[in-house]
């Protein structure tokens, strides 16, 4: 002990005490604070750090807000009572163009005028699509736990978590989230046109499609790889056992 350097396993742990999020707004951008100063205490103890957001961390330095509102907090960290934690831009890009992979599959979208890219949509419900509003380029997309339910929302370049996970990291432009130690469950870079998606499962009521290196797998079966989309959508009926539809667009092979 005694080092300035938080050690992995405690910042983890104080990760999920505090919910992946800043006590006080759940913010998922978040730094770490020791309660009682470092300088006083000279060790890294779980009880005595917290998860503030830059804004807090700020007030905190200023002594806008107390050690016994901290503390108070440390209780009952917002996204412990919220159950998500959100505020975060991710998938917000500028410009005409963006761009989506799914491990090698590339799905790339120009925009003349105001309008929605779909990349995929199940049931006739866009699950991973653009929407282009006026000079903003806005992500939305839905990763779900295989066999539960959502742990990563991007609502129009918003980023929505669920805290019930076992570690979220998300660091530079990689991000990560664990369901439960070794089980990584989504895998994904934001570039400067759109993400990149290495890991991650998309649903429906019928359809579960698994996002890997190798491209897109339809209900456990490895289906698709070696193309790109221009300008189109892959649909996905969501009856039970209708084949996936190409619509629209320019397709290449690779
Ligand atoms: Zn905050």
């Amino acid at each position: 002990m005694g080092e300035r350097y938080i050690p992995q396993d405690t910042q983890r742990a104080v990760r999920q005490k505090c919910r992946f999020g800043c006590i006080i707004c759940g913010s998922p951008i978040f730094q770490y604070h020791h309660v009682q100063p470092f300088e006083s205490v000279r060790r890294h103890e779980v009880e005595n750090l917290v998860l503030l957001c830059g804004t807090h961390h700020d007030q905190v330095t200023r002594g806008q807000i107390t050690e016994a509102v901290i503390k108070e907090y440390s209780t009952s960290p917002h996204n412990l009572r919220a159950g998500f934690t959100s505020g975060a831009i991710a998938g917000r890009y500028s410009g005409c163009e963006g761009v989506i992979l799914l491990g090698e599959m590339g799905f790339t979208y120009e925009f003349e005028t105001d309008g929605v890219g779909v990349a995929i949509s199940i049931g006739g419900r866009p699950v991973l699509f653009f929407s282009k509003e006026g000079r903003a380029l806005l992500l939305s997309m839905e990763l779900f736990e295989p066999g539960a339910g959502i742990v990563l929302k991007i609502v129009r370049g918003e980023m929505v978590i669920a805290t019930g996970v076992w570690d979220y990291r998300y660091e530079g432009r990689t991000l990560r989230i664990w369901s439960e130690q070794f089980t990584s469950v989504v895998e994904m870079t934001f570039s400067d046109r759109g993400p990149s998606i290495q890991k991650g499962v998309i649903k429906g009521r019928h359809t579960v499609l698994g996002i890997s290196a190798n491209g897109l797998s339809v209900n456990g079966v490895q289906a698709m790889a070696g193309f790109s989309l221009h300008n189109g959508c892959l649909h996905f009926p969501d009856d039970g056992d209708g084949e996936t539809l190409i619509a629209g667009g320019v397709v290449n092979s690779r």
